[in-house]
């Protein structure tokens, strides 16, 4: 008991309370007309760079609030430093790519004619269940259904799709057709459960000729409705 009334005011001083909302006023303030001077829209999708830009700002602008020995300007000084910073290397990245590339990655290919794209297969930052969610998530049924998926720099997915009458067989993304089922079972088509690859039948231990992986689920070849 005598613990918890320590975390919780060990040490406040009483009058130092009002200044507080006198502080975080002032900071809350500030930090709006700081993000407006940003010139960023909304948040929705943040590049890396600026979640990197937002972190700074919230830092500085959160210990004022609060810590007394910490004058407002500080943080002033602090959040007009970084936004110049943002706007400057803003402006270097819209001259040169590859800054642009450096600072905010690259668009990638990730379903190239029906199949994933094994290009990126070995880097680190490739994780496929969030492939899965992100197309999921664009109301696609299974990879036959999509031309080209990208997955842009803030983390969306852009898709082209094929026409309804061109749609193939594909591996279905959503968990209820998504699961491994043998050779002998009664399935039309098979589609590698890793990288997509269609066969119309496999045998005992069948390796996909693509990614080499022995696992098979069901093909779907639904249209898009
Ligand atoms: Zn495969």
């Amino acid at each position: 008991m005598l613990e918890i009334k320590k975390i919780l005011f060990g040490g406040a001083q009483w009058d130092f309370l009002l200044e507080i909302v006198g502080r975080s006023i002032i900071m809350f303030v500030m930090i709006l007309v700081i993000l407006r001077l940003s010139g960023k829209k909304g948040v929705r999708q943040l590049t890396l760079f600026e979640v990197a830009i937002i972190l700074s700002l919230g830092s500085a602008a959160g210990d004022p609030m609060f810590q007394e020995e910490l004058p407002v300007i500080y943080a002033l000084v602090v959040l007009f430093s970084v936004i110049v910073i943002y706007k400057f290397v803003t402006w270097l990245s819209s001259k040169s790519t590859l800054i642009n590339k450096v600072l905010e990655g690259e668009a990638m290919v990730v379903v190239r004619d029906g199949m994933f794209d094994l290009k990126h297969e070995h880097d680190g930052d490739f994780s496929k269940m969030e492939f899965f969610s992100e197309l999921r998530n664009q109301s696609v049924e299974h990879l036959g259904q999509v031309r080209v998926a990208v997955l842009e720099v803030d983390g969306t997915m852009s898709i082209l799709f094929y026409a309804d009458s061109d749609v193939k067989y594909g591996l279905p993304l959503f968990p209820d057709h998504y699961m491994q089922v043998l050779p002998h079972e009664n399935v039309d088509t098979f589609a590698c459960m890793y990288c997509g690859q269609i066969e119309p039948t496999i045998i005992e231990n069948q390796t996909c000729k693509r990614c080499k992986r022995k696992e098979w689920s069901l093909a779907l070849k639904t249209k898009r409705v």
